[in-house]
């Protein structure tokens, strides 16, 4: 082990250890909030869903390979103003390989995320006509014969099998659990070009359209599924307007439902001794964060406790929680960051590379706010704030002490930061903090407000540094552009 790797993994325990401290017993709750039913009509999200494509997936699951066969049909509309000669498609499986130029997890973290040392994962296509490229064969391309022009649709099959690797991350199976994330062929945003980038271990590296949904799964008797639809037939499923489609296999799945207006949230576990708390602490932030910004849209949320390398996961109505959580206040905090997820990423887009500071700011600060406004939990906003600060302050003098670089600009991709502690200091406590400034001035209660504009205006768009700044200024009536330009280039120490 050199020097380097040394530091970083002192830096990142103690950082971790400081983001995540919690010492509050979560049996000691009394969670009686009354639920504010969300009105939620359906056909207005089906009648949206109608200007998006739709992605209709076949999908057979062997035990015995742990692959994933799958069919693909992806209506496709052309949403830009230029005629397209092709189509392009994200499929991460081979994100999994052996000797990814761009590995899935960060060589610090392999031996926390292969259970049983490396194992590979790949995707082969077995479509006809098609070119496999990128670095790490991740990028199909799909050749039209005649041009695609703007509002025209088309109907693209592509055919391919997934192998999964022994791997507790997005797409993979442990002896507990099959994660099926991102395990589709993506199609990639096309805006002046296609919007292609490799996968990476820093952070989300998506950048995904809402899509609508349709779900068969063949799958070995005696697997609980829990996914992004709801179910119409058995193992038959439909979601609208979703960024992602995921789905999580186990035999050893418990669940626990409750309803929140017209919407089924339903609790998948592996080992908690508090389920009912947990769920609870779901349907709560579901409930908060629909009626503080905009409607939850969706018949079902899938919560769901897996392996997996990081706190936790936000895919379209379904978020991984990891099992390595065993704090049980933390392991509440990311459920409410990982819903939080279902607004800004999900109903909200954004560029999850070039802006990662976006939705992870946002869902760091919309957790901070529902433990305010949740006093059973025992945290403020005002000591997630100090906290946030404390682990930025440590952070700084571990790294001044050896003589490590660092930056405190935050928008930079995700891929550029040099290391993974960088990256969560950046996006995840820097972009608290930069959404608690605001609120010093204008109070959590106005930025609330303010961010219900934002999402109503942005809900299944994309928002960018600019179009968010403007929303807030709208509705808070204050000039933003300076402090946000100042603060995001790294002078954190500018006033609103
Ligand atoms: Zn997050």
């Amino acid at each position: 082990m050199n020097m380097k790797s040394k530091i970083k993994r002192r830096i990142l325990a103690i950082v971790l250890a400081t983001l995540l401290t919690t010492a509050i017993v979560v049996s000691a709750f009394g969670i009686s909030q009354t639920l504010k039913q969300p009105t939620k009509p359906l056909s207005a999200l089906q009648t949206t869903a109608q200007n998006y494509g739709t992605i209709k997936l076949d999908c057979n699951y062997s035990e015995d390979s742990h692959s994933l066969a799958v069919k693909q049909t992806t209506t496709y509309i052309n949403h830009s103003t230029q005629t397209l000669y092709d189509v392009k498609f994200h499929l991460y499986g081979n994100a999994y390989r052996e000797k990814a130029v761009f590995p899935a997890v960060a060589p610090t973290e392999v031996d926390r995320a292969y259970p049983n040392g490396f194992d590979a994962g790949y995707a082969k296509t077995t479509t006809p006509k098609i070119y496999v490229g990128g670095d790490d064969k991740t990028l199909i391309t799909v050749p039209l014969a005649v041009g695609l022009e703007p509002g025209e649709k088309i109907d693209l099959d592509l055919q391919y099998t997934v192998k999964l690797a022994n791997i507790k991350h997005r797409l993979g199976y442990t002896d507990n659990a099959v994660n099926l994330g991102n395990f589709y062929a993506i199609p990639v945003v096309y805006d002046n070009g296609w919007q292609t980038y490799d996968y990476n271990y820093n952070g989300d590296p998506f950048y995904n359209e809402p899509y609508n949904f349709d779900v068969t799964l063949t799958a070995p008797a005696g697997y609980q599924i829990a996914t992004s639809g709801t179910e119409i037939e058995p193992h038959h499923y439909v979601g609208y307007l979703l960024r992602d489609f995921a789905m999580v296999m186990s035999r050893d799945f418990k669940t626990l439902s409750r309803q929140v207006g017209d919407t089924t949230v339903t609790y998948y576990y592996l080992n908690d001794e508090i389920p009912d708390i947990s769920l609870y602490t779901a349907c709560n932030a579901l409930a908060y964060f629909s009626n503080t910004f905009i409607d939850y849209p969706y018949s079902t949320l899938s919560v769901v406790q897996t392996d997996f390398l990081q706190g936790g996961m936000e895919y379209g109505a379904l978020v991984y929680i990891s099992l390595d959580v065993t704090d049980q206040l933390q392991y509440q905090g990311v459920i409410v960051h990982e819903i939080a997820h279902q607004w800004w990423y999900g109903l909200v887009g954004n560029n999850q590379i070039r802006t990662p500071w976006i939705d992870e700011g946002l869902a760091e600060y919309c957790t901070a706010v529902f433990f305010e406004t949740h006093p059973q939990y025992g945290k403020t906003l005002d000591s997630i704030a100090t906290q946030n600060q404390n682990s930025i302050a440590m952070f700084e003098n571990i790294m001044d002490e050896y003589k490590v670089r660092y930056t405190r600009q935050m928008l930079k991709r995700a891929d550029e930061y040099r290391m993974p502690t960088e990256y969560t200091i950046n996006t995840y406590a820097r972009g608290m903090l930069l959404f608690y400034a605001i609120t010093e001035k204008v109070g959590y209660e106005n930025l609330n407000q303010a961010l219900a504009h934002y999402a109503t205006t942005y809900c299944y768009k994309f928002a960018t540094t600019n179009t968010l700044t403007r929303a807030l200024e709208d509705e808070l009536g204050y000039d933003l552009v300076n402090f946000m330009n100042n603060y995001l280039a790294g002078r954190q120490d500018s006033v609103l």
